[in-house]
């Protein structure tokens, strides 16, 4: 029988290992350390019954995976009632519901249209785009006009997309804020990263938050 052996237990490990085992190959995972889950896993290490995540901690991404969506096993994904939130001073907050409807109600009322216009065709054809951007990077494009609609938005950072696109502060604020906390590589592609996410770390794609949510893993 064929055998493979992956070395660490986060989640490209063992997804290969289920691709592999899946195909009838004998898999062996190697972990260093003594829990599983690499980067994604979730730890008490301060206090009994509170659970922290060691890495990361939002996954859109995982969410909208195909390959996440193919298991036969249930994920206990958790979903925010708002996927995220940016507070302003003056106490309210711009909130990333789970439907553009309500997200621009949180929004000044100059930049709804345009928010709408920026997702709307994004989160329209979602499924596709998923399938596009979670191809191998050279791959044939299935939907290559959808895709040269998100790539130039993708490539912008969050300063650069909110300036043109949005005149209210509100807008501006959720989309740049979190630019100036980010070194120089990180502030590029902030509708395909998520930049919005309050405490900076978050998601790949905007449109997964918009379209799908923003599920942490229990
Ligand atoms: C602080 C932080 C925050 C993040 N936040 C997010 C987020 O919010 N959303 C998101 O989508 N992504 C986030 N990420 C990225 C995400 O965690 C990674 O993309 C993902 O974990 C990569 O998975 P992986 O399987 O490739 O590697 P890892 O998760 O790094 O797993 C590698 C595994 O290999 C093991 N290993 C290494 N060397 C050996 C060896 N020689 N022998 C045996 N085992 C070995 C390690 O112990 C580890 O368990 C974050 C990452 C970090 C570090």
């Amino acid at each position: 029988m064929t055998t493979a052996t992956i070395i660490g237990s986060g989640p490209n490990g063992l997804s290969a290992a289920i691709v592999l085992a899946a195909a009838g190959i004998d898999v062996k995972v190697l972990e260093l350390n003594s829990r599983i889950g690499g980067a994604c896993s979730t730890a008490e290490t301060a206090l009994p019954g509170f659970r922290q995540d060691l890495g990361s901690s939002v996954y859109p991404m995982g969410f909208a995976s195909p390959f996440f969506r193919s298991l036969p096993v249930s994920i206990p994904w958790i979903i925010p009632p708002a996927q995220c939130a940016h507070p302003l001073d003056d106490g309210t907050a711009v909130l990333l519901e789970h439907s553009i409807e309500e997200t621009v109600t949180t929004l000044d009322s100059c930049d709804r249209r345009a928010y709408r216009r920026l997702i709307e065709p994004l989160t329209g054809e979602f499924d596709q785009l998923i399938e596009e951007v979670l191809s191998p990077m050279w791959h044939f494009p299935r939907h290559p006009l959808l895709l040269a609609r998100f790539g130039p938005l993708a490539l912008l950072s969050g300063k650069r997309l909110a300036k043109p696109f949005f005149r209210g502060r509100r807008a501006r604020a959720f989309f740049c804020k979190h630019d100036d906390s980010l070194d120089p590589p990180a502030r590029t592609s902030n509708i395909s990263r998520g930049r919005s996410c309050p405490d900076g770390r978050g998601a790949r794609t905007w449109m997964a938050y918009s379209a799908r949510g923003s599920p942490n893993p229990v």
